[in-house]
C-alpha cells in the first residue's frame, strides 16, 4: 500500500504556528484532507506529539513524531523518530541544549501545550524558535543518536534553508535526504547542487490548517500494508535512507 504523507507539520505550541493548529485539530483535517500519515515538526520542541499521536489515531492517522530543530548557524534540520517515546527522549536532550530567552508571545506568538481534545494544559515560557547550542554537525548526529531520519528542511528558502545559510552543502554531515518547499525545484537543485541520487521530501510545512497537504497531492510512500504502526513507521523513514 502507499500512504499520501505531510511531514512537515507545525502545532500551536510553535509560536509561529495558528492557535487553531491544535493536535485535534490538525489530525481531523489531515483526515478530511485524505492522507494517510502525517508528523508533527514544531520548532525545537515535540511537546505536542503525545496528544497528536492519540488524535491521529483517534482519525486512523498514521502519526510520526518529530522536531525542526534551529543549528547554531540557524539552519532549519527536521528529525522524525520511529516513535513517540524516542522522540519524547530527545525532547528532553533539546531542553538541556536551548538557550533561555523569555517568549513574547505578543511579538512572537503563544506556544501551547494540548491534549488531544483541545484543552490547553500549559504555556512554553521560553521562545521555541531561536537556536539551539547545537550546530548542524551536533544537531544531526544527536538526532540520529536517537534513531531520528535528519535531513535539512526547505533548502529552496532563504530563511533558514541550508543553501541560503551557508551557499552550499558541505561534505558533512551526510544526508541521504533533502526538503523541498516547493517541488519545481528538486531537478535544477539536484543538478546545480551535485545532490547526486539523495531523494527529497516533500512537505508543506502547514502553520495553518488550510496549508495542511491535499492527499491527492501529497508525497506517496510505499508501505506494508500487514506491518504494525511502528512498522509503517520505519518504512516510511527507511523510504529516504
Ligand atoms: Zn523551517
Ligand atoms: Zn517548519
Amino acid at each position: 500500500m502507499t500512504l499520501a504523507c505531510d511531514l512537515h507539520m507545525h502545532s500551536c505550541l510553535s509560536p509561529c504556528g495558528d492557535n487553531d493548529m491544535t493536535p485535534a485539530n490538525i489530525a481531523g483535517m489531515a483526515s478530511l484532507k485524505g492522507l494517510g500519515a502525517a508528523a508533527l515538526t514544531d520548532h525545537n520542541t515535540s511537546k505536542n506529539c503525545p496528544a497528536f499521536f492519540k488524535a491521529c489515531e483517534r482519525m486512523g492517522i498514521l502519526p510520526i513524531a518529530g522536531m525542526e530543530m534551529t543549528t547554531a548557524e540557524d539552519i532549519h534540520v527536521i528529525a522524525l523518530f520511529p516513535d513517540l517515546e524516542k522522540a519524547m527522549a530527545f525532547d528532553r536532550y533539546v531542553d538541556s541544549r536551548r538557550i533561555r530567552i523569555k517568549n513574547r508571545p505578543d511579538i512572537f506568538g503563544e506556544q501551547r501545550i494540548m491534549d488531544e481534545f483541545d484543552k490547553v494544559l500549559g504555556e512554553e515560557p521560553d521562545l521555541l524558535i531561536n537556536a539551539l547550542s547545537m550546530d548542524l554537525e551536533e544537531a544531526t548526529a544527536k538526532a540520529r543518536e536517537y534513531g531520528a531520519l535528519a535531513y535539512p528542511a526547505h533548502i529552496d528558502k532563504d530563511a533558514n534553508g541550508i543553501i541560503a545559510t551557508l551557499g552550499f552543502i558541505p561534505e558533512n554531515p551526510k544526508y541521504s535526504c533533502f526538503e523541498f518547499h516547493d517541488r519545481k525545484n528538486a531537478g535544477p537543485y539536484r543538478e546545480k547542487y551535485r545532490l547526486g541520487n539523495a531523494k527529497f521530501v516533500f512537505s508543506s510545512d502547514a502553520h495553518y490548517l488550510w496549508d495542511i497537504a491535499e492527499g491527492e497531492e501529497a508525497m506517496r510512500v510505499e508501505c506494508p500494508e500487514e506491518a504494525s504502526a511502528d512498522g509503517k513507521r520505519r518504512a516510511i523513514l527507511e523510504a529516504f535512507l
